[in-house]
């Protein structure tokens, strides 16, 4: 450090602003207004001490005296404003989701329908009927509600809900399994989403894996000769995102559901995503439906509850009452038991299907059905009301894509859309992509092909202008 900028630097931290001088500036009192006052007297000594170390380091090399003094409270200001915007962005925030993919699961999988929403900030907001029972005024059972409707949707005797479709399967290996032998074919054993892996859950609950047939094909006979004395389930897992094609070949469910009877052993299914009614209409033909997999005779069926289904996060095993009793009085039950918020919305979710509305209420429906011809009139009419004017260092067109179902299922399936698809003159794709994600709401776009790519199939209506927002923005700034 040479010996003019030591003194410079020196004669700067006599002005060195105080913690209280910045805590008392505007636009530090609005961070306190949110942050409290602990946390952001916390942020600004961190900052001034970080300037005071950078000045006395010789780093820092700011006008002299009253200008010097300005600036370094502007400059703390600002560190302050942006370390609370990087905490701000770890809450959990409401976004836009641009990708197009409909149960994205980084985003929340499931947006809730009306009556979900409504559903759950009743009960929410004050006390409800959890384990209260208002015709006999006495204890009630949890989740009664919900287990009836799953009855009545898929014909079941018995359901029971827990935290996510891990947990109910979990759960069931657990209960059931009992240590014993669990069959699955080799082209089961998957995993979905980075950490279930069917090998580990089955060895986390105590059961032993017995593997048969090959990646493509497994045979009845395989089945057949690989249960003994100490096998208690065949387990049967949807293998969701990912499909074996060519030459393949599986077992019958009847023929299944024949040979755990005639052994004696439970018929286990893990669905994965599933489906309450038929989704053939919107391409997904190949996703289990639960009533089937009920009147086929499978014994226990588990499914998520925030896939195709479109409700809160959970859980759901259907099937046969008194396997679902001996479920439901294992200690690990208690452990993986939902709350009321999600009873609550997956109750209202339930009750749409009884009613037949669901491909009006619930949102991921409604997103699937969406045709290319209307998102790309969405599209056009968003565009419509930004001027070229604006907007004259972005280039925009609308072009032919495609969207994902996302959530682990029907990996082959894209359904058509239309994308906004944007470059800018000033600015990197990448440059674009922190833009939106930085906005307020933020927006999240994919890239594709060096392009920012806005599918509409996923964005509620009310969420457009916002949008637009957002890509106005992305033409403001570095001139
Ligand atoms: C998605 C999925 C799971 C996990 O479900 P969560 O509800 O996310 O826990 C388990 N099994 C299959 C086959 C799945 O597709």
């Amino acid at each position: 450090m040479s010996s003019t900028a030591e003194s410079a630097g020196n004669s700067l931290l006599r002005v060195l602003p105080s913690v209280d001088e910045i805590l008392l500036l505007e636009r530090i009192r609005v961070i306190a207004d949110s942050a409290g006052a602990r946390k952001t007297t916390e942020f600004i000594r961190e900052e001034v001490d970080a300037v005071r170390a950078e000045l006395l380091a010789g780093k820092a090399d700011p006008a002299a005296g009253e200008t010097g003094r300005e600036d370094l409270i502007d400059q703390i200001a600002s560190r302050v404003e942006v370390r609370w915007l990087k905490e701000n962005a770890l809450r959990i925030n409401a976004v836009i989701n641009a990708t197009g993919v409909v149960i994205h699961t980084n985003l929340g999988r499931s947006p809730l329908s009306e009556d979900a929403l409504r559903a759950v900030a009743d009960v929410a907001a004050g006390y409800c009927t959890l384990e209260y029972d208002l015709n006999t005024g006495k204890r009630g059972k949890r989740g009664i509600g919900a287990e009836r409707l799953l009855c009545d949707l898929t014909g079941a005797e018995a359901a029971l809900i827990v935290n996510n479709c891990a947990a109910a399967a979990l759960l069931v290996l657990t209960a059931l399994g009992k240590g014993g032998n669990v069959v699955v074919s080799r082209g089961e054993l998957v995993e979905i989403g980075g950490d279930f892996r069917i090998p580990d859950v089955l060895a986390r609950s105590g059961c032993t894996l017995k593997e048969v047939g090959t990646t493509n094909r497994t045979k009845i006979a395989d089945y057949e000769m690989a249960i003994d004395a100490a096998t208690t389930m065949i387990m049967r897992v949807h293998p969701s995102n990912y499909r074996v094609v060519g030459f393949t070949a599986a077992p019958t469910t009847d023929d299944l559901v024949m040979l755990a009877c005639e052994k004696g052993i439970i018929f286990f299914e893990d669905a994965g995503s599933g489906a309450i009614g038929d989704l053939a209409s919107i391409g997904l033909g190949d996703e289990p439906i639960i009533a089937r997999s009920v009147e086929q005779g499978i014994d226990l069926i588990a499914f998520s509850g925030d896939k195709l289904l479109g409700g809160p996060q959970s859980g759901i095993v259907v099937g046969r009452r008194k396997l679902i009793e001996q479920v439901r009085s294992h200690p690990l039950y208690r452990a993986l038991r939902a709350d009321k918020l999600v009873y609550a919305a997956l109750e209202a979710t339930l009750r749409s299907y009884v009613r037949g509305t669901q491909q009006q209420d619930i949102p991921v429906l409604k997103m699937l059905s969406r045709t290319p011809e209307e998102i790309r009139q969405r599209a056009n009419g968003l565009l419509s009301t930004i001027s070229s004017e604006q907007t004259r260092s972005l280039s925009i067109a609308i072009e032919d894509g495609s969207s994902a179902i996302g959530g682990g299922a029907a990996p082959d399936i894209e359904p058509r859309t239309a994308v906004i698809a944007i470059t800018s003159e000033k600015f990197s794709t990448m440059e674009l992509e922190r833009k939106l994600r930085m906005s307020d709401p933020p927006v999240i776009a994919r890239i594709e092909n060096d392009r920012i790519v806005i599918d509409l199939r996923t964005v509620f209506g009310e969420e457009e202008s916002a949008l637009r927002n957002a890509i106005l923005s992305l033409a403001e700034g570095a001139d």
